[in-house]
């Protein structure tokens, strides 16, 4: 997949090295023996390189997988990225707070030491894997990842590695996620059963709420779809990427009576908020992957869970090792136990790193940006 392009180096951000030295940080004995990444308590760290992996801080340098608010935070010095996350970075935190240089899914760059390249990561628009190479091994990290088909975003490209480093959001045997198709014809039913009423679907602003509509276009549904104004921007993007949404009108300017038998998508936290119960007798519907534990859904008065997940799940996450086979795993954040045990048994060393500050998707996390908070989301 990566065409050897060499391009200039990362510009240097003209800041000193958090001075730490390129070797024996890591306590990894067996495995890949690769010392030269480093979790540290503010993320992935590469002495060699000098350069930070999603960093929760801001930092002189940093190579940022996806922007999602748990991974791409405001500050950097410099950052590099795919040219969609940068334009979704630029689009949140400002286009002169973004001091981005693009690189393009499969080109290489040379970083300090280290050469690095990018990978399609399936997880949102410009998610990328992070493939990172020194002394004739590679560590790639995937950032949030799923298998399944997303037609807003280029899927999932597996990159061999020494050192695999993944999420485990949804790494439980329970989390087995059905068919996305299935879940948005139960929606579309809801609507043929009920067409008097306003279906209030609660989605996150990047990813889900594109992904959702998308294949509800691929479904057929060709009528206007209602919108939160926080989903406006976000999706204008897509559309600039060149992501089809069909119709969008924002659902503030709307009547109750333009809004029966209408579908409305919102952030999770609009869902119930004032203005959704003015909604024509709304049915409350939510798509993330947590809809697929009962309690969530009640504990948020959804009435139709759709379990449609950005991220993999535990058939995907175990499939993923199977493919990749790399001498070492390493674990970031979610189920990591769970995770670590099932690699192990596969005869790859694990490590679970306990990552904080990732995990609660898309504005969620606390201080992140979105104008409306919902509970942990994927
Ligand atoms: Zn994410
Ligand atoms: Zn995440």
């Amino acid at each position: 997949m990566a065409r050897p392009a060499p391009s200039p180096a990362m510009p240097a951000p003209g800041l000193p090295a958090p001075g730490l030295p390129a070797s024996g940080l890591s306590s990894s004995s067996a495995g890949a023996g690769i010392d030269w990444l480093v979790p540290l308590p503010h993320g992935l760290y590469c002495p060699p390189g000098d350069v930070w992996i999603d960093p929760v801080r801001a930092k002189p340098r940093a190579i940022i997988t996806h922007g999602h608010t748990d991974h791409a935070r405001p500050g950097h010095g410099a950052v590099l990225a795919t040219p969609e996350t940068l334009a979704i970075m630029r689009g949140r935190f400002g286009a002169e707070a973004v001091h981005g240089q693009p690189l393009p899914y499969g080109q290489r760059l040379r970083v300090g030491d280290v050469t690095v390249f990018l990978a399609p990561a399936g997880h949102v628009l410009g998610s990328a894997q992070v493939a990172i190479e020194y002394r004739g091994r590679r560590a790639v990290i995937s950032g949030d990842y799923k298998r399944r088909a997303d037609p807003t975003c280029a899927a999932f490209e597996p990159v061999p590695a020494d050192l695999f480093v993944t999420e485990a959001t949804f790494a439980l045997p329970v989390f087995r996620h059905p068919p996305a198709t299935r879940e948005i014809a139960r929606l579309l039913h809801g609507l043929s059963v009920f067409p008097e009423r306003a279906h209030l679907v609660g989605v996150y602003a990047l990813g889900k709420c594109q992904r959702v509509i998308r294949m509800i276009r691929d479904a057929g549904y060709d009528r206007p779809i209602h919108i939160h104004d926080a989903l406006a921007d976000i999706s204008a993007l897509y559309e600039a990427h060149g992501v089809a949404l069909g119709t969008l009108v924002p659902a503030s300017g709307a009547t109750a009576g333009d809004l029966k038998g209408a579908l409305v998508l919102a952030p999770p936290g609009a869902i119930t908020e004032r203005w959704a119960r003015h909604l024509p007798d709304p049915l409350v519907a939510m798509a993330s992957g947590w809809m697929g534990v009962r309690a969530r859904a009640r504990q948020r008065d959804v009435e139709l869970p759709l379990v449609i997940s950005d991220h993999a799940d535990w058939d995907e996450l175990l499939m993923t090792l199977g493919e990749l086979r790399p001498e070492e795993v390493w674990i970031t954040h979610g189920r990591e136990d769970a995770l670590a045990h099932a690699a192990r048994t596969m005869g790859i060393f694990a490590r679970p790193l306990r990552l904080v500050g990732y995990g609660d998707e898309d504005g969620d996390a606390p201080g992140g940006d979105a104008p409306i908070a919902g509970p942990a989301g994927a």
